[in-house]
């Protein structure tokens, strides 16, 4: 947009998909659950109780933190940041603003570029607040649930598409860690975003905008914001430093407070926890016991060429990464038709609740190799491919399977010799048969059709063609 620089930088809150809660011992799973019924004394914030550090929250920490390359720091604490709400009985929530768990890092985005972590700290999750006519209800089951706070550091992103692209990476480096079940709809990831816009090297005034929970609300936001922020600024108008909400309906910001600054919170030293502090090898263990990630998946596939929107729906899906790689180092050459397969054909819509994991990657292979052999048609593989993710055949081969469906193609010389013979025989082929017989190589088509048709589709089509000739010349 002329000359000025948009600068992005956003804040996630990512759910931890713990079995408990942060400092409580009750489930953390809320969905469906009746209001106030995942909620225990402490998350009521009643006198006397005292917060127990979930261990299990750590670990989903570090698993994140390596995820993104970032430097786990074996000393961290937490703090107490006041603020009165309904939703947060305590009249604080403890976060960590001094000492973070999790420390500097980068995430590499798929399309070559980073966007740089500035750290990432632990802290409990507040109610929800529940409006009715003239009245609000209050529901603490999320109350206490651990999140994970990712700052982004300077220079930030510079569009909106980077901002939505890493937003988008950072929801699959989540779930490939483990550290949460990244549902969207649910608020397990909630992204606040910041947008300033300038034409020096100066950084302008930003505005922030909380609580966005899809990809395509950030994109939109960054677009009408810096598109906002430049109109003004053009008028020779300044942009107020505040938080704006933003109407996904109408597509605009609206002002809604100006901005706190970090002393208005009164952060202090929580004195009910102690330090957490980690062995270094405690942390090791943990990075040996991670996945591949999405950057690595990528460089591998690197040698398949496929194209880069085909790539990501793959692993879009960490399964189907796995089995991807797992074919590629068992045979390359096999593997691109796999990737297709996965791209094309699991990942339509109506096969969105399929068991991803049912088939192995030597099943896949071997599927594969059959269509590379010309026993199945392509057409027939994906029919077999199907009935492999559905839990009743799990035991067979897909040889086995081509073979009950009645999809295997006729190789068989001989089984097809007879075919043909009784085809050219066949007086409505007589003339075709002539044709050919003159060197009208046309009219093959019409005697190849009636093969097929009568073997049932069985039959290879180019093994066909070739006997038909031998047979007429
Ligand atoms: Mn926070």
């Amino acid at each position: 947009m002329d000359d000025y620089k948009i600068t992005v930088g956003i804040e996630c809150h990512v759910q931890l998909n713990t079995n408990t809660k942060l400092f409580s011992g009750v489930d953390n799973d809320a969905v469906d659950k009746e209001p106030n019924s995942c909620v225990s004394p402490l998350d009521y914030a009643l006198p006397g109780m005292l917060p127990v550090l979930n261990k299990a929250a750590v670990e989903k920490c570090i698993r994140a933190g390596l995820a993104m390359n970032c430097k786990i720091n074996l000393v961290s604490r937490f703090d107490r940041k006041h603020y009165h709400y309904p939703d947060l009985p305590k009249g604080y929530q403890i976060s960590q603003f001094y000492q973070p768990i999790v420390g500097a890092g980068v995430v590499h985005l798929p399309d070559g570029t980073d966007v740089k972590i500035d750290h990432a700290h632990l802290e409990e999750d507040a109610g929800k607040l529940m409006h009715f006519d003239n009245y609000s209800l209050v529901d603490l089951n999320r109350a206490g649930t651990p999140l994970l706070e990712i700052v982004t550091d300077l220079p930030g992103m510079s569009s909106a598409a980077q901002a939505r692209l890493y937003c988008e990476e950072l929801h699959r480096l989540m779930i490939y860690a483990n550290a949460t079940n990244g549902d969207l709809y649910q608020g397990n990831m909630r992204f606040d975003v910041n947008i300033s816009v300038s034409n020096t090297d100066k950084l302008g005034t930003r505005t922030e905008i909380k609580n966005l929970n899809s990809f395509r609300s950030v994109e939109r936001v960054v677009e009408y914001e810096a598109k906002r922020q430049i109109a003004l600024l053009k008028k020779g108008e300044k942009v107020i430093q505040e938080t704006r909400g933003w109407n996904d309906a109408t597509g605009k910001t609206t002002t809604q407070r100006s901005k706190e600054n970090a002393a208005d919170y009164r952060y202090m030293p929580e004195p009910d926890i102690p330090p957490v502090v980690l062995e270094q090898s405690y942390v090791d263990r943990i990075a040996a016991s991670m996945p591949m990630m999405p950057a690595d998946y990528r460089s591998k596939f690197d040698i398949l060429n496929l194209d880069e929107s085909e790539r990501e729906a793959i692993i879009n899906y960490s399964v189907l990464a796995k089995r991807l790689a797992e074919a590629c180092d068992k045979n390359i050459k096999l593997s691109p038709r796999i990737a297709h397969w996965f791209s094309s054909t699991l990942l339509t819509e109506e096969n969105q609740d399929k068991n991803f994991s049912l088939a192995t990657a030597d099943e896949l292979i071997e599927l594969s190799d059959m269509v590379e052999k010309k026993e199945l048609s392509s057409t027939a593989a994906k029919e077999v491919l199907m009935e492999m993710y559905d839990k009743k055949n799990t035991s067979k081969t897909p040889h086995q399977l081509a073979k009950e469906m009645n999809l295997l193609q006729e190789n068989d010389e001989n089984a097809l010799s007879a075919i043909i013979d009784e085809v050219l025989m066949m007086p409505e082929c007589a003339k075709a048969a002539d044709d050919v017989r003159n060197g009208e190589m046309k009219a093959i088509g019409f005697l190849v059709g009636q093969v097929m048709k009568k073997s049932k589709g069985k039959a290879n089509p180019a093994s066909v063609n070739e006997l038909i000739k031998n047979k007429l010349s």
